[in-house]
């Protein structure tokens, strides 16, 4: 890496699962000079809580409390409020960890009491000894709401309590037009010093358009200097985890690298594709686009680092080519 990039700073657009992992090997190269914006219209209230599942996951991703397998909630979890919930008959659909209880009861308490989203996910994230920024992407709610065959659904109702089977026409970020980007997230779209801007490879309909719907954003990502560079969250035509591809074939679109690039049209400048879809480069490059074949399947913490390094190269590549 040029002295640039060791010293520029890093902002990663992020949803929950997959986006986390890469902003866990982008941590563990920039530590404090990575901002994680984080989608919030996954956000609910359930139970009276404040519930920001993807927050959380990006939270507890990079302070090593998640839960490997499961994928969400945190590691050596124990399930007694759920236990005791249930026997009083209530909502039981959505899962909650006792010990992840208490993000969501103090983040509620927090919230209640007037502090912000981001006042509040900044403390929290101190508090677990994070160096990185982790920031939502508005401190005004923004709800997705996913059009289905089977009605309008909020979206944890269309993700987990309906597990993804309703068939989808659309999806709406209710409130987007009106949220205001957070502080944090809107200085560091801004900011001169910008290494590399990263979409991370989460789910593009789901998870990063929330981000990109709000207003200024596509517009702040193609006046940024610093190159816009997305990894790509399909592998060989096929999601690692979720509703990727199965979204994308309801709303007949190709499940390939070049339709991810289409997606997020002119915001990007280079896109990286795993090694397995080698062959969609020229495509991509005929497209006008940058692109490079990198191993983006992230299973061991080393290939989180890797490819966060791939990632950082290219944005080094791509200044270099600038100058
Ligand atoms: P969610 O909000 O928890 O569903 O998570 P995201 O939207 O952040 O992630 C879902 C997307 O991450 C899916 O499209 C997956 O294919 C992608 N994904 C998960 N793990 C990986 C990985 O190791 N490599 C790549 N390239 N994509 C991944």
């Amino acid at each position: 890496m040029t002295d640039q990039n060791a010293k520029g700073r890093i902002l990663a657009l992020c949803g929950g699962v997959g986006g986390a992992k890469l902003a866990l090997g982008l941590d563990k190269i920039a530590g404090e000079r990575l901002t994680v914006a984080v989608n919030t219209g996954d956000d609910f209230s359930h139970l009276g809580l404040h519930i920001a599942p993807d927050l959380d996951t990006v939270l507890y991703t990079l302070a090593g409390l998640a839960d490997p397998e499961r994928g969400w909630g945190r590691a050596d979890e124990s399930w007694n409020f759920m236990a005791a919930l249930n026997e009083l008959g209530a909502d039981d659909w959505f899962q909650l960890g006792d010990k992840d209880l208490a993000i969501h009861v103090e983040r509620t308490r927090r919230l209640a009491g007037g502090e912000t989203l981001s006042a509040v996910t900044r403390d929290i994230g101190a508090r677990l000894g994070l160096s990185a920024h982790i920031v939502p992407m508005s401190d005004d709610p923004v709800r997705t709401q996913v059009i289905t065959d089977e009605g309008n659904l909020p979206f944890q109702h269309y993700f987990v309590r309906a597990q993804c089977r309703p068939r989808v026409k659309s999806i709406d970020f209710e409130g987007a037009e009106t949220a205001a980007l957070s502080e944090e997230f809107s200085a560091a779209l801004t900011d001169p010093n910008l290494a590399a801007i990263v979409i991370c490879p989460s789910n593009p309909y789901l998870s990063v358009d929330p981000l990109l719907s709000l207003s200024g954003v596509k517009e702040g990502l193609a006046r940024s200097p610093a190159p816009v560079i997305a990894v790509s969250p399909l592998i060989h035509g096929q999601a690692v985890k979720g509703p990727t591809v199965k979204i994308m074939a309801e709303l007949e679109i190709e499940p390939d690298a070049l339709s991810i690039a289409r997606h997020y049209g002119g915001v990007l400048d280079g896109i990286i594709v795993d090694v397995e879809d080698e062959g969609s480069v020229g495509p991509l490059r005929a497209m006008g686009l940058e692109a490079r074949a990198a191993a983006t399947y992230m299973k061991s913490l080393s290939d989180r680092i890797g490819l966060a390094r791939c990632v950082m190269e290219f944005a080094d590549d791509l200044n270099a080519s600038k100058t």
